[in-house]
């Protein structure tokens, strides 16, 4: 396929309501679009129908300069009232900027997808076959057709979402319809790559070689004793080690991924010590954090906003109520000493993954 390319604004088409470009931009299946420039670089952002679907954004987490990305890997998230909706690269490059008005204005991804709202610059490393698995010119317009009907079909009868003839499907559906359900739609309609995968190959059933090699977790028997020692079973949502295990075991990749508790582990290696099986389940822990990272580049622990705004993330209530019971004083802590906190949280301040995502710690 012989590339596109121009600095123009391409032409667009309304389909169903949705802004389409039927030159210049090439369309990804998980809804990112690219456009080749002059210098050789190619200019990557979100389309309209996307943005349709998710509303106006509070944040995002953009792809690293200088990091490598590959074709329909995870490579940047919108944020939406503590929601977060990821995008996979429509093609392999290595990053060479991002567009730092939308850090300060995410909205404009949404207001002007295919203008002021682009992303990032990548440098391409195999630009000729990637093209190929993208869509362009008026297949653009016949692909986002066919997507608006199987977003209708989809809705249908959860939100009473109604597209007749000549009609238009609604701006910031899941905002208007929250009932759709968030995680359902992103999964069906963005990311395509881990959907496919998962619907094509079933629940992968050697997922724990790629997370944790460790032989001893196929003889896991579901006991609980880990749970039962775990201080942060208590948190919420509970840590609950077992289950962990049996994801891993059984496969459950794409449930796996988007599981936030195992970040919620205080690394006091009880489970450890009390697993029969020796299981070592703490070790667990540390590679499903590995491995969600390894997987998705733009996740940010849910665990650092905590620490931010508390200085820890799980308290250990156990301890509490003993030296209680023992009739001994409370220890200080962190979130009683403010001077302290603000201190802490001046440092967090400084490390790149706070200070490039800051709209996750204010308020
Ligand atoms: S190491 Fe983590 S998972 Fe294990 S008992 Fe401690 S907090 Fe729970
Ligand atoms: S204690 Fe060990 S064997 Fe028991 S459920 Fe936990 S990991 Fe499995």
């Amino acid at each position: 396929m012989k590339p596109q390319q121009t600095s123009e604004r391409p032409h667009m088409k309304n389909v169903l309501g949705f802004q389409v470009p039927t030159d210049v931009y090439y369309l990804h299946q998980g809804h990112a679009w690219a456009a080749l420039e002059e210098t050789g670089l190619v200019r990557v952002g979100l389309d309209d129908f996307s943005q349709k679907i998710i509303g106006p954004a509070d944040g995002l987490k953009l792809p690293g300069i200088g990091k490598t990305y590959y074709q329909d890997h995870i490579c940047l998230s919108l944020f939406k009232e503590g929601r977060k909706a990821s995008f996979e690269a429509p093609l392999d490059g290595v990053i060479e900027a991002v567009n730092p008005k939308v850090r300060q204005q995410p909205n404009l991804v949404h207001d002007d997808p295919y203008g002021e709202g682009w992303l990032c610059l990548v440098k391409p490393i195999n630009l000729e076959s990637n093209l190929d698995n993208l869509s362009s010119g008026e297949a653009n317009a016949t692909w986002i057709n066919e997507e608006a009907h199987r977003l209708l079909n989809f809705t249908e009868g959860k939100a009473g979402v109604t597209l007749p003839d000549g009609g238009a499907v609604v701006d910031n559906l899941l905002g208007l319809y929250p009932d759709i359900g968030w995680r359902p739609l992103i999964r069906e309609f963005f990311l395509k790559h881990l959907t496919t995968k998962v619907l094509a190959e079933g629940s992968t059933k050697d997922l724990w070689k790629d997370i944790y090699s460790n032989g001893n977790l196929q003889y896991c028997f579901n006991c609980s004793t880990c749970v039962s020692g775990c201080p942060a079973s208590h948190g919420d949502p509970p840590l609950l080690v077992r289950n962990l295990a049996r994801k891993v075991i059984l496969g459950l990749e794409e449930e796996l991924i988007e599981d936030n508790t195992p970040w919620a582990c205080v690394s006091c290696s009880r489970c450890e010590e009390m697993c029969p099986m020796n299981v070592m389940p703490f070790e667990m822990i540390l590679s499903i954090r590995q491995w969600q990272c390894r997987n998705d580049e733009t996740l940010i622990p849910p665990a650092i906003v905590e620490i931010y705004k508390r200085g820890y993330t799980q308290a250990v209530g156990v301890n509490m109520e003993l030296r209680e019971s023992l009739g001994l004083s409370q220890l200080p802590t962190i979130t009683n000493n403010q001077e302290q906190l603000e201190m802490f949280r001046e440092m967090l301040m400084q490390t790149q993954i706070v200070s490039e995502n800051d709209y996750m710690f204010k308020g």
